[in-house]
């Protein structure tokens, strides 16, 4: 495809997952800046059906998927992907980039965006050494959250580091990336303590996402 306004050529495929228990501005804000930022087709968001490092969801991955899906209805270039939650069992990120992997080809660029707490949980994640095989990790920032780099991933990190984002785009996987986009101190587990709480999630998510939450009475 062709970017319109920059008249370059857009490659590669974003990806970003997560649990989206709810989805809420601070990964809206990040995969729009990404969009804006970098030349990709679009943003795949992937909820997972499973949370493999925390808690079960409080409410069902169909209403996860649902709003997703209303937050970015009216948004061009992020898409959904919802193999983690046909797929169904625990969600191991390696078994998606695998996957996405086999069916994109092997020189198309895969990116994939995380948050620096994701990132710095990484060695605890199934398979973590064999991601960046199928991917380049794209760190942002997050308030609250310092590269504080142990050992593991600070020779990790220094290995794999780029020496530009747009070296991203030159070849398929195997680089790391760190960024600060918008800083926005939001969280889900803070939405669903609001909500817990009957206080206002206003302004946190889009407005079809709130309406959904209160529609269906969920985190009460
Ligand atoms: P919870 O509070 O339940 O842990 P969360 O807000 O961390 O939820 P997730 O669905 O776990 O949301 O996050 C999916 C991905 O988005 C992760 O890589 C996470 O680091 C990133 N992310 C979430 N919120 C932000 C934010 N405000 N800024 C930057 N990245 C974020
Ligand atoms: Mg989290």
């Amino acid at each position: 495809t062709i970017d319109s306004r920059a008249g370059l050529k857009k490659k590669g495929v974003a990806i970003m997952g997560g649990t989206f228990d709810p989805i809420h501005n601070g990964h809206l804000r990040t995969a729009v800046d990404i969009l804006d930022g970098y030349q990709y087709a679009n943003l795949r968001l992937i909820p997972c059906f499973q949370p493999v490092h925390k808690r079960q969801p409080s409410i069902t991955p169909q209403q996860r998927l649902d709003m997703v899906k209303l937050a970015i209805s009216s948004h061009d270039g992020l898409l959904v992907d919802d193999r983690e939650i046909t797929r169904e069992g625990p969600s191991y990120t390696a078994d998606t980039l695998r996957e996405i992997r086999a069916q994109i080809g092997p020189d198309e660029p895969l990116v994939m965006v995380l948050g620096m707490d994701s990132f710095l949980s990484l060695p605890t994640w199934h398979n973590w050494q064999d991601l960046i095989k199928y991917a380049h990790l794209f760190v942002v920032s997050r308030p609250g959250w310092e590269p504080d780099l142990i050992s593991e991933l600070s020779s990790f990190s220094e290995n794999y580091r780029a020496s530009s984002p747009h070296e991203l785009q030159c070849m398929p996987s195997g680089l790391v990336w760190f960024e600060t986009l918008t800083p926005l101190g939001i969280s889900s587990s803070m939405i669903r303590s609001l909500a817990r709480k009957d206080k206002s999630i206003a302004y946190l998510l889009p407005e079809p996402v709130q309406n959904y939450i209160e529609k269906h009475q969920l985190y009460r």
